[in-house]
């Protein structure tokens, strides 16, 4: 695990307009190389339209970029929709699926999710797959239930595969804790995380996979997060948007 970088994604979500997620993508240029020595992976999500932008920006850096979505069809006749392989073509490396706001505002199913987890794949993307419960769930003592039921169409669809899936990320993102500024208690986080990190011990797709926490996120409460064992990264919504803010995240 020593050696695994730690790795920081800003889901701008639909904020971000052209100008500003440029002048943002520079200063993220600037900051990977003040901590070049560091084992930081910085990862800029924007929306679709500026993903090239982004892209050709950070291309000669050390931050990488990510889709917040892909289609769960390699290509074809889906209107509106955007591949995997026209992300990895734009100079991504990453692509969020499974994202709960997507999950709830669109009824993206666990199955499409796996879709999606596999055409990232196939498309030479390391899918950051977002799993998650509401608090309902949780209080009812569904949390575990509900991972297992997120993960393990993802499990499947990555068997099929014939590529490996050995740079994923897996996101734990309590639905209750996005954009609420509510966290998990840290036995809540390490409870969580022990349980996740023996569920990929246990598949061949997802054992490599690094672990994430997303869900109010801030430069107060990163450090904390960040010194949980099993935890590698952090995916950031909200923080994410103003550079000063992602930048201390990443500083911490
Ligand atoms: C997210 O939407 O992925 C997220 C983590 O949002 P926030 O940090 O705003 O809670």
């Amino acid at each position: 695990m020593q050696n695994m970088p730690e790795i920081f994604v800003a889901n701008w979500k639909m904020n971000q307009r052209h100008a500003e997620a440029a002048s943002f993508a520079e200063q993220t240029c600037t900051l990977a190389a003040d901590i070049s020595s560091s084992n930081k992976q910085l990862v800029l999500c924007p929306s679709f339209p500026s993903l090239v932008d982004v892209a050709t920006i950070t291309s000669e850096s050390l931050v990488t970029v990510g889709a917040q979505d892909c289609s769960a069809y390699a290509d074809g006749p889906y209107t509106g929709q955007v591949s995997a392989t026209m992300i990895a073509d734009a100079g991504c490396s990453y692509c969020i699926v499974g994202h709960s706001e997507r999950r709830r505002e669109l009824n993206e199913s666990p199955e499409t999710v796996a879709q999606k987890t596999a055409r990232a794949v196939e498309g030479t993307l390391a899918p950051i797959i977002c799993i998650g419960e509401t608090l309902t769930e949780r209080n009812n003592g569904h949390t575990f239930s509900i991972l297992e039921a997120q993960l393990n169409p993802i499990i499947t669809a990555l068997t099929q595969c014939q590529v490996s899936a050995s740079d994923a990320c897996i996101a734990y993102e309590p639905v209750w804790a996005i954009g609420t500024g509510v966290v998990p208690e840290e036995t809540a986080l390490i409870e969580v995380f022990s349980w996740l990190a023996n569920y990929i011990s246990t598949t061949d797709s997802l054992r490599t996979a690094t672990l994430l926490y997303g869900g109010s996120v801030t430069a107060e409460n990163g450090a904390a997060i960040m010194g949980i064992e099993q935890i590698n990264g952090l995916l950031i919504g909200g923080a994410s948007i103003d550079f000063q803010s992602f930048r201390k995240i990443v500083l911490l």
